[in-house]
């Protein structure tokens, strides 16, 4: 048998097909363009298939129009505002309409972040700035609080910059906080309260209204002014189009500043997201920063310097596209396709749905009635396995920790037909699971995904 050679692999083929690829070695020489291309796209051949990733929020499809745009934008530095004033308009005109969908009072003003976690971080640093102007020579040490339900960049922020988190425990069947949890933490070191509209585990609310009214309670009864950040990083832009009249926005007194995930239902791809704040007040005045930049003057509220523009001009493309009328449309789609799943589930008999009547983000929590020998995790299992279906198995905070739930999300291009295709299919992995008991606890492992993102 002859060796394959050189020559006949470039001209017939693809040298992977039987080489080993580069992987630890800083390679000496290239490749084509075509070997090169050939490699990235066949490695990704054995990745999931993001339509059927019903463990993200993060959006998977956009129009083609966008598309075009973001492709045709990649070149583009977003921070270099001065050489590209028009994209840098534009992220002000998001803010503004964004301020506007929120019910801020009068002017106001905000960031583009690369996505909710960023913006968490600003809004957390402006908290603790304003907090410290308030104490005046404040000594203390800075406390923040919030339920077990938030997501995990909350802690992060806290142990990052040094602020002390003072986290509501959840328990079985409460899986979302409200006044009665926080009054008793409440000092005159804590920074502000973050609550979440739309948590990452059963998509539900904080009682944020309940948060609002006890916070403007103790303004008046102890002269503690502690504002209230709202994480509406999924629910910002479901709350508005599916319940207008419910307020957890700035028609509340004492929320001052919102974070919201554009690429979550703001249905941009990832890398965008926005920090909101009530009155331009509430930004700490020190957090900008004022620079000379290559001979101009600019101001600048980011943890990082460069990043695309094409999302920020992706956002504003979805904002005109669709306005209130165009994602109220695709939002009560994915919220009717929702309960045609969670009504299925529960014809089953096999489940029970968390919260299912409740103000929720367009998806179906649930969790086994019942020990019918397998659990959760089998299911998430099974479903991955047969049929390539992403739905997350997970444990709920502490102290609901012995709590696993299932869920997942309806997303915009989940139409009828795979709906009823993934519950024959949850049905059949359970059929499958009842015959042949649960899965390895090791296969179990692997497709154990995590639930905050
Ligand atoms: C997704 C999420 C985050 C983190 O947002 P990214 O945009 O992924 O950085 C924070 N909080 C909540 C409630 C989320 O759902």
């Amino acid at each position: 048998m002859t060796a394959i050679s050189e020559a006949d692999a470039a001209l017939f083929g693809n040298r992977f097909i039987t080489t080993e690829v580069p992987s630890r070695e800083f390679p000496a020489t290239g490749m084509s363009a075509q070997d090169a291309f050939r490699l990235v796209v066949e490695d990704l051949a054995l990745e999931g298939d993001p339509t059927r990733n019903l463990a993200t929020f993060v959006t998977t499809w956009m129009e083609p129009e966008a598309q075009r745009i973001i492709a045709a934008n990649l070149h583009r530095n977003f921070i270099d505002h001065a050489e590209y004033p028009r994209t840098a308009e534009i992220e002000q005109r998001c803010i503004r309409m964004l301020a506007d969908l929120y019910h801020a009072p009068g002017e106001t003003t905000g960031a583009r972040t690369q996505g909710s976690s960023e913006a968490i971080m600003l809004g957390g640093l402006s908290l603790k700035w304003n907090w410290r102007k308030r104490r005046g020579s404040a000594t203390a040490n800075p406390n923040l609080v919030f339920g077990g339900d938030v997501h995990v960049v909350w802690e992060k922020f806290c142990r990052y910059f040094d602020v002390e988190p003072r986290i509501v425990p959840l328990r079985p069947g409460k899986y979302t906080i409200g006044p009665e949890d926080i009054e008793g933490r409440i000092d005159e070191n804590t920074i502000g309260v973050a609550a979440v509209l739309g948590t990452t585990f059963t998509g539900h609310k904080d009682d944020i209204v309940g948060i609002n009214d006890l916070l403007v309670r103790i303004k008046g009864e102890r002269g503690i002014d502690v504002p209230l950040h709202v994480d509406a990083a999924s629910g910002g832009f479901v709350w508005p189009f599916l319940y207008p009249d419910s307020a957890w926005d700035f028609r509340l007194e004492q929320v001052r500043s919102i974070n919201v995930s554009g690429h979550k239902f703001g249905l941009v791809y990832p890398g965008i997201g926005w920090l909101i704040f009530r009155e331009t007040a509430d930004l700490a005045e020190e957090l900008v920063f004022k620079e000379n930049y290559l001979g101009k003057t600019d101001s600048t509220f980011t943890l990082n310097f460069s990043t695309g523009s094409s999302m920020v001009l992706a956002q504003y493309y979805n904002l005109v596209r669709y306005g209130r009328a165009g994602y109220t449309y695709v939002l009560k789609n994915m919220q009717t396709n929702a309960r045609a799943l969670g009504e299925q589930l529960t014809a089953m008999g096999l489940f029970e749905l968390i919260g299912f009547h409740d103000e929720q983000l367009p998806l179906v929590a649930f969790r086994l009635a019942a020990d019918n020998g397998f659990d959760e995790f089998d299911i998430a299992w099974q479903l991955s396995a047969e049929r390539g279906w992403m739905v997350p198995a997970y444990t709920l905070p502490p102290d609901a920790q012995e709590v696993t739930i299932m869920r997942a999300l309806v997303k915009e291009t989940m139409c009828r037909e795979h709906v009823d295709t993934l519950a024959r299919d949850i049905a059949a992995a359970c059929a499958t699971l009842a015959k042949k008991g649960g899965a390895h606890e090791s296969e179990r492992r692997k497709i154990v995904t995590g639930s905050g993102h």
